[in-house]
């Protein structure tokens, strides 16, 4: 669909279609469309989920790169302890590179070789890595990979594994993300990561949700937050199912993270602005201390009447362990979100009791539990 990029802060309109912030004022941009002009195909609601359905709310004619991500099982939960909940789970576990990243790395990708790009860069504490290495090797497109310290041993093998580069930065996120932009300013690349070309791709988890439903809405959507940009797209995704008059009203969300990286959780339950927390979790795929998307992550929250929840590693290690179990396996990052929803189911119950609750399992790569 026809797009323009503009700013989210101060607005500004970008014609640089590889810009990944604003020229004024660094910050995030937003891929906007008239909405007027969206013509869905006959079918659409009837038809098979997978991310190539939606290309009608994505900045793309056609997703040529993409490699089967999305169409993932909405699974109603069978787990006894919750049954006085309506509880689905998405889980997103069985994308190319078990992780929910892969929707996002399919639209940049795609975007990076529509603009003539051979090298895409990108920082990562490894899930983001291995799915941009993948989807780049798959379209023979080189991948520089910005790893934080605190990345996870296995993922930066694996990774290796796709043949990307590795920028190893002594330092967290953050650092990483500032040395892969500085690197591709310097060497005219594509920047992969938590911008508006993926944010766009990762709406289509949302959008499938309200499909697996037949266009009923969930009360609550439980969502991991790193670096929100995740929380961010089914806000945006949201938005636009509405704008299109294909559901009526929007879920709550809510968002989950580690009490040892809670930045956005602080800011919303304190109604501050975001700070900077040095992240300790263990969970490391969501160990972002500043994120990228916070500015609408919070806008999400208050527009969806939605929930922050810090939960401490012993329940996210709980939540993982007990999803295992259930033969649900997941990382502790992916896991995140369910430990978010029993912290909520046995401390302010009426709040999930009775309601229709989709929990978000976002990954499985650490592989220290049985894989999927
Ligand atoms: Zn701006």
């Amino acid at each position: 669909m026809e797009y323009r990029l503009s700013c989210t802060k101060c607005g500004t309109s970008q014609k640089n279609q590889a810009a990944f912030r604003c020229s004024k004022c660094r910050a995030v941009l937003e891929a906007e469309y008239d909405y007027s002009t969206l013509k869905l195909e006959r079918g659409f609601r009837g038809a098979g989920i997978r991310n190539s359905k939606y290309i009608s709310f994505l900045p793309l004619d056609r997703l040529t790169c993409g490699l089967g991500e999305g169409g993932t099982q909405l699974m109603r939960s069978t787990i006894s302890s919750f049954d006085d909940v309506n509880l689905l789970l998405k889980i997103e576990t069985t994308n190319p590179t078990k992780t929910f990243k892969d929707r996002g790395s399919a639209v940049e990708i795609t975007k990076a070789k529509e603009l003539g790009f051979k090298d895409v860069c990108c920082a990562s504490t490894g899930n983001m890595g291995l799915s941009v290495a993948h989807y780049a090797r798959k379209a023979g497109i080189n991948a520089t990979i910005f790893i934080s310290s605190n990345a996870n041993a296995i993922k930066i093998k694996r990774i290796k594994n796709e043949g990307a580069k590795l920028a190893e930065i002594k330092g967290d996120f953050n650092k990483a993300l500032n040395a892969a932009e500085a690197f591709a300013i310097k060497n005219n690349v594509f920047v992969c990561g938590d911008y508006h070309f993926r944010k766009e791709g990762q709406k289509t988890l949302v959008f499938e949700i309200i499909d697996q439903m037949r266009y009923s809405v969930p009360d609550v959507i439980f969502t991991p937050v790193g670096n929100a940009t995740l929380l961010a797209a089914i806000h945006k995704g949201l938005r636009e199912y509405k704008k299109a008059g294909l559901i009526k009203r929007m879920p709550r969300i809510a968002a989950v993270q580690s009490e040892k990286c809670d930045p956005l959780v602080r800011a919303f339950n304190n109604k501050k602005e975001i700070k900077y927390t040095r992240p300790e979790t263990e969970a490391d795929a969501i160990a972002v201390g500043y994120p990228t998307f916070g500015f609408e992550g919070i806008r999400a929250l208050k527009e969806t009447k939605g929930m922050a929840i810090a939960v401490s590693e012993q329940e996210i290690e709980d939540a993982v362990r007990f999803l295992e179990r259930k033969r649900i396996y997941a990382e502790l990052g992916g896991g995140t979100a369910f430990a978010g929803f029993i912290k909520t189911y046995y401390g302010n119950k009426h709040l999930v009791k009775g309601k229709k609750v989709v929990v978000i399992i976002t990954g499985n790569n650490e592989g220290v539990f049985k894989e999927a």
